[in-house]
Parts: C-alpha cells; sequence; structure tokens
C-alpha cells in the first residue's frame, strides 16, 4: 500500500497518459486549459461508468425515462433558468506583475496574489456560460449558449415526455451529456474542466414529498458508488451546503465528496430544485407545465429532486481508489484494483510465446470469451510477467494464459490480479468459471 496520498494524484495522472486513458486536448499544438481527450482505455472506462449509471438510474427502474436534448440552446432558456443573471462566478485579477486571474471564493487570502503578491482587483461576477451565434450572421438576435448543465433539457421537455409516455408523478428524466463552463481558475487534471460529460436526473414529485425523495436519492446514490463501482466507503462523505453556497434554485443541497488526493470535493451534487425551474419556464413561455393528477384530478406544479454528477471527475475518483503500487520479488508493481465492472479490460488472453501451436489456441480461446466479456488479446514480445504488469497497470482482473500444456491437456491458466493467484481450468468451461469470479 502506497501511504503518500498527495503524490497518488500525480502518479494516476502520469499513468493516464502512459497508457492511453487520458491525452491533453490538441497537445501537438500546446495545448488547450482544462481541455482534455481520452484514449482507448479511457473511453472504455468511460462507456462503463456511463452504461452503469444508465443501468442503474434508468434501465432497471420503472420509474425513470431518458432524454438526449440539444448542447446549444437559445437565451430564452438560460433567461428563464436564471443562469445568465446567477450562473457566474466571482473574479479578481492581479494588478501586479502577473495579471493572472482567480476565483475569489477559491483564495485563502482576497487582497494579495497568490502567484506574484501583487494587489488583487476587486471582485467582479463573471458569467461561465459560452456564447456562440447560429446562422451565418453575428448578431444579438443569433445568440445562443452552450449549456453548463443539461438539467434545463428536461425542463423544457417535460411538456412532451408528460404527453408522450404513460409516466405518472413521482418519475425521473435522465440524460447524460456534454456541459460546457468557462471555469475561471480550472485545474487539478480532469476534476475542474471547461468541456465535460454530466449524467443528471430530475426527478418530479408531489411538492410535501420532495424531502422524503431528496433523503432517498442521496442514499440510493451512495451505494451505487460503493455497491456498482466499488468505490471505498471511507473514502466518501455528505455534506450539507450551507445557505450562501446553495445554488439560486436549490431549497436543500448536499454533495456526495470524494477524498481526492487534493481533499475532499465534489463529486456528485444532490439538490431539492423545488418547483423553481418549471414555474420560470411556465413564466417565460406562457405554456402550462403543470401536471393533472389523473386520479385526483389535482393539478400542481411537481417539486424536483436532482442528483447530477460528471463523468471525469467519477473517472479519477475510480482510478485514485483503485491505484496501488507494491514491491513484488523486488519489482515494483503497479496495479489498479478496479471493480470488474469498470475495468477497461476484464480478461486478457495472453499465450506464452509466438509459436504457432500456440497462438491457434489462443484466438480459438479469445473467440470463445469474447461474446461474454471486454477482451484483449496479446501476443506482443515479452516475458509473460511482464504482460501481466502491463495489465495489472490497466486494471484487468483476469489473465488467460495458453501455453504448451494446453495443448495437451486443454486447459488454461487463470491468472488473477488482486492476489497474483493461478488457476488451472479446462477450456470448455472457461466461461463459466470466469463469470463465477467476476461475479465473486
Ligand atoms: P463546483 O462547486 O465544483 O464548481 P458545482 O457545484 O458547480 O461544482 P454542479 O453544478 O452541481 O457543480 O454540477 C453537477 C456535477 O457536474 C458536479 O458534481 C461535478 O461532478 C460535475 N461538474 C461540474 N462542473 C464541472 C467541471 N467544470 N468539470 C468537471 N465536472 C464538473
Amino acid at each position: 500500500m502506497i501511504d503518500e496520498r498527495e503524490q497518488v494524484m500525480e502518479k494516476v495522472t502520469a499513468l493516464c497518459k502512459r497508457r492511453g486513458f487520458v491525452y491533453p486536448a490538441a497537445e501537438i499544438y500546446g495545448g488547450v486549459g482544462a481541455l482534455y481527450d481520452y484514449g482507448p482505455y479511457g473511453v472504455a472506462l468511460r462507456r462503463n461508468i456511463r452504461h452503469l449509471w444508465w443501468r442503474h438510474v434508468v434501465e432497471l427502474r420503472d420509474d425513470v425515462v431518458g432524454l438526449e436534448s440539444t448542447i446549444l440552446m437559445p437565451p430564452s432558456v438560460w433567461e428563464a433558468s436564471g443562469h445568465l443573471e446567477h450562473f457566474t462566478d466571482p473574479l479578481v485579477e492581479c494588478q501586479g506583475q502577473c495579471h493572472q486571474r482567480f476565483r475569489a471564493d477559491h483564495l485563502a487570502d482576497r487582497e494579495r496574489c497568490p502567484n506574484c503578491g501583487g494587489p488583487l482587483s476587486e471582485a467582479r461576477r463573471f458569467n461561465l456560460m459560452f456564447r456562440t451565434h447560429v446562422g451565418p450572421v453575428e448578431e444579438t438576435a443569433s445568440e445562443i449558449y452552450l449549456r453548463p448543465e443539461t438539467a434545463q433539457g428536461m425542463f423544457v421537455d417535460f411538456r412532451n415526455v408528460i404527453n408522450s409516455t404513460r409516466v405518472r408523478i413521482p418519475f425521473g428524466i435522465a440524460q447524460q451529456g456534454r456541459s460546457f463552463r468557462n471555469e475561471i481558475s480550472p485545474g487539478n487534471f480532469i476534476f475542474r474542466l471547461r468541456e465535460f460529460e454530466q449524467m443528471e436526473m430530475e426527478y418530479f414529485c408531489r411538492p410535501g414529498e420532495d424531502e422524503r425523495w431528496h433523503a432517498y436519492w442521496l442514499e440510493e446514490r451512495l451505494r451505487w458508488y460503493v455497491e456498482v463501482l466499488g468505490i471505498r466507503r471511507e473514502n466518501l462523505r455528505l455534506r450539507e451546503h450551507g445557505l450562501e453556497e446553495k445554488a439560486h434554485y436549490a431549497k436543500a443541497s448536499t454533495d456526495i465528496e470524494y477524498h481526492f488526493p487534493f481533499g475532499w470535493g465534489e463529486l456528485e451534487g444532490v439538490a431539492n430544485r423545488t418547483d423553481y425551474d418549471l414555474r420560470r419556464h411556465q413564466e417565460f413561455s406562457h405554456e402550462d407545465l403543470s401536471y393533472l393528477d389523473p386520479e385526483t384530478q389535482e393539478r400542481y406544479l411537481p417539486f424536483v429532486v436532482e442528483p447530477a454528477v460528471g463523468v471525469d471527475r467519477i473517472m479519477i475518483a475510480a482510478l485514485v481508489d483503485a491505484y496501488d503500487e507494491e514491491e513484488v520479488r523486488g519489482e515494483r508493481r503497479v496495479v489498479l484494483h478496479l471493480h470488474p465492472n469498470l475495468a477497461p479490460v476484464q480478461v486478457a488472453v495472453v499465450p506464452l510465446s509466438k509459436r504457432e501451436e500456440l497462438i491457434r489456441v489462443a484466438r480459438d480461446l479469445q473467440a470463445r470469451v469474447r461474446p461474454h466479456f471486454r477482451v484483449e488479446y496479446d501476443e506482443t514480445g515479452g516475458h509473460i510477467g511482464r504482460r501481466y504488469r502491463r495489465q495489472d497497470e490497466i486494471g484487468t482482473p483476469f489473465c488467460l494464459t495458453v501455453d504448451f500444456d494446453s495443448l495437451d491437456d486443454r486447459a488454461v491458466t487463470i491468472r488473477e490480479r488482486d492476489g497474483m493467484t493461478q488457476e488451472r481450468v479446462p477450456i470448455a468451461g472457461v466461461v463459466e468459471r470466469l463469470q463465477e469470479r467476476l461475479a465473486g
């Protein structure tokens, strides 16, 4: 176990680059602040995160449906939602030598520049939304915004969903997709980005039942991190927002925080948005957004509880939580103890040598296991131990080793990542055995 927690961030960042999880965006041109691309294993990990969220928040339930709304949304949406007015951070600028800009609420000392010690300007409100234009003419009438949250899509389409499906309150609308914020002081690798991916669900309920649903979703989301993603419970905690930090729409908000190497930080927010958003959209659009209870014939504006999280933050939390280094027979072993649900590769097929007979068996084995698991085939040169290490480093739970005995006994070795144990299994039963072990 490594205990220098602060160093883990650097190590995970280096691993992400080295093994193709994360690259700086447009790196050959010097990169752009707080924009990152995801490489092959990063994509696999993110797809797993998204899939597991969708599976548990939408597919395994009767009361949540999906939506994909546009990234570009007109100013009227953001005026109604309050984002044009309130979605700002306090910005201060160094008036000494460096002229750097900072988020005032992130500074311990609001008088002096933390970089060069120069005096800081008065704080001014800086709106975080990116603005662009639709059509060829850049004029005010053609202004449009990149969404800073996916949530507004669910409110704007609320009536369409009600009218086109059989949902009944309480129910939720869920969406995954890119959001954009022109963050003043991004950083901590992919923790605070300018382009990121959100997974949000708006759960509509009767006013008066909102507090109960708020407690329910907090519990449910916490359970998902621990049981489905395998994140260690001691690295998670709940933190209720104080009055001054609550968003403009929230009655109450609780963060699920993760113990990142740089300190506790927000992983997910679970907010009680009341009927704020529907009420505002009703007012600004002059459309009726109320809900008619089919049984009681009562008409009302539902309250909303929202669990909202970023894929990128879950990705670092999962990597940091799983990262470990050990000494094995005098050598350093880097291993990601990722939950098999999250592992980019679940099973690696490794022939002991490049001999044709072995490769034939290994390719057959790959074809046999591939329909059931995420599989990688690795016959690159190098000692078998080195190939195990490579798989350990990306978190692959099992390697299947084909050796010369396999030609006679039609069996292979299952080598396990965490305990490095080995088990000999007949090829005919390998899928069932792996299923058992991945489940157990
Ligand atoms: P913060 O206080 O860290 O700026 P926030 O409270 O503004 O975050 P929310 O508006 O609640 O964040 O967004 C919901 C979730 O979206 C967050 O919990 C986080 O996981 C993710 N998220 C928000 N902003 C970013 C960002 N700039 N980069 C990456 N993920 C983000």
